[in-house]
């Protein structure tokens, strides 16, 4: 029966795996094969003396990246990795792979990153790519595990909308039969209804469509969303939900991927410590005029030159708080005693924004208030205000980009190493 590449040590007597050629060298009488699965890499040695005519011919004909069947005797050697080598008694071609290689999979040549794109299948072949992705997944269990455990409920909402969660222009019309509509850029009002439903606690975990023409490396035209709402909790109890989040996905993957991590390079990998620092945004923007040339004031937005400043002035993750009311979405709650800011958060990470949230508006009039205030129509809004006519309890929510945690968690350079296929301005196929 065959087993996993990673599980194959000296004690496994024989072994059958299979997986993909990734390495082939003849050195006279001795011919070596490094065959990869997901899981590992094993050294084939073929003794060319002793070996049998038909593991012969099919050495001799496979070509790289073919994906091949192997069975035999386990050996213990130092120089192998794993410390092991399999003497196979059957090698057997399962598909011969094409030559040359669009893309270098042992990475000799490094590939830019549109290349690597353009032929994903072959560059998610490495494993460090691959590792990326078994830790997302890991991840993302951990993120599911961490919600079923305090009791909340999966939501789905819809992704085809007839309207701007943010009045916004950033939303890519759909033709749907004779009627207009967008994809949507939030599920923001659906989650926010689902508390007048009495859920009381959902989260969902779901694609964002965003149509601005970025072109940054940490911008997606489709983005995942992990989003929360809770009710009878404020904006302090919904922060609190977010670094325990936090640390327990990394705590997850520092406690299972460990292989990956090394594939990765990630030997230094910490989990972060809750509680993490509340900043005022009116001290973050004093750090940013302390440290960046553009001008920058009270009620501007935090721009990705000043999110960079204050994260290493923070060095760690950390919130931005008590934001201008001005500058935040209509839903974010305004304080009592000072309407002019209002209890809504960012989460930091030192390079860039993880996500935003809010204790929200409950009350029916305010809220319709607030629409007023930012140019829109309350109207277009209707079904969205409804609810909060007929017992829409306090509640509290957030929304976190997948890609950017993974991104920040694992250090990659750019937030399309974190999706399989990206969207971007200039990318839609594959
Ligand atoms: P930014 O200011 O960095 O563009 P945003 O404030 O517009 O982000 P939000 O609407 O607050 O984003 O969305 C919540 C979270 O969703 C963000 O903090 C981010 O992690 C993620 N997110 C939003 N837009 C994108 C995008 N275009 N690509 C990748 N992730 C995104
Ligand atoms: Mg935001």
């Amino acid at each position: 029966m065959r087993i996993p590449i990673g599980s194959v040590t000296p004690a496994s007597g024989t072994a059958e795996v299979v997986g993909w050629v990734h390495e082939v060298r003849d050195l006279g009488g001795l011919a070596f094969f490094l065959i990869r699965d997901r899981t590992g890499i094993i050294q084939v040695t073929i003794p060319k003396k002793k070996a049998s005519e038909a593991v012969l011919a099919a050495a001799k004909a496979v070509s790289r990246e073919s994906v091949v069947r192997v069975a035999g005797a386990v050996k213990a050697i130092d120089k192998a990795p794993g410390g092991r080598e399999l003497v196979p008694e059957l090698f057997e071609i399962l598909n011969m792979c094409e030559s040359p290689l669009p893309l270098d999979v042992v990475e000799k040549v490094p590939a830019d990153l549109d290349t690597r794109l353009d032929a994903r299948f072959l560059d998610a072949r490495r494993p460090r790519v691959t590792a990326v992705f078994q830790i997302r997944s890991a991840a993302m269990h951990a993120i599911n595990t961490f919600f079923f455990n305090r009791g909340f409920i999966n939501i789905n909402t819809p992704k085809i909308v007839a309207a701007a969660t943010e009045g916004g222009t950033e939303l890519f019309p759909i033709a749907y039969f004779d009627k207009e509509a967008f994809l949507n850029q939030s599920p923001q009002l659906y989650k926010q209804m689902m508390m007048a439903a009495g859920f009381e606690k959902v989260y969902e975990i779901g694609p964002i469509f965003r149509a601005e023409e970025h072109n940054t490396t940490k911008h997606l035209n489709e983005a995942t969303s992990i989003d929360i709402e809770v009710s009878f909790i404020d904006h302090h109890g919904v922060m609190h939900i977010l670094e325990d989040l936090i640390v327990h996905t990394y705590q997850h993957v520092h406690d299972n991927c460990s292989y990956q991590l090394a594939n990765l390079g990630c030997t230094d990998f910490a989990v972060p410590k809750a509680p993490f620092p509340r900043l005022l945004y009116s001290d973050a923007i004093a750090i940013a005029q302390k440290k960046i040339e553009e001008p920058i004031k009270y009620g501007d937005d935090i721009g990705s030159a000043a999110e960079r400043v204050i994260g290493a002035e923070m060095g760690g993750h950390y919130f931005i708080v008590d934001w201008p009311t001005e500058i935040r979405p209509y839903y974010a709650m305004p304080y009592e005693h000072d309407p002019s800011i209002c209890k809504a958060f960012d989460l930091m990470h030192p390079r860039m924004e993880l996500a935003s949230g809010a204790e929200r508006v409950h009350q029916h009039d305010l809220l319709v208030q607030q629409i007023r205030k930012k140019g829109l129509n309350p109207e277009s809004f209707e079904f969205y205000l409804r609810p909060f006519r007929f017992g829409m309890p306090p509640h509290a929510g957030w929304g976190l980009g997948a890609e950017r945690l993974i991104m920040t968690m694992l250090g990659l350079s750019n937030v399309r190493e974190a999706v399989l296929f990206p969207r971007d301005m200039h990318r839609l196929v594959p």
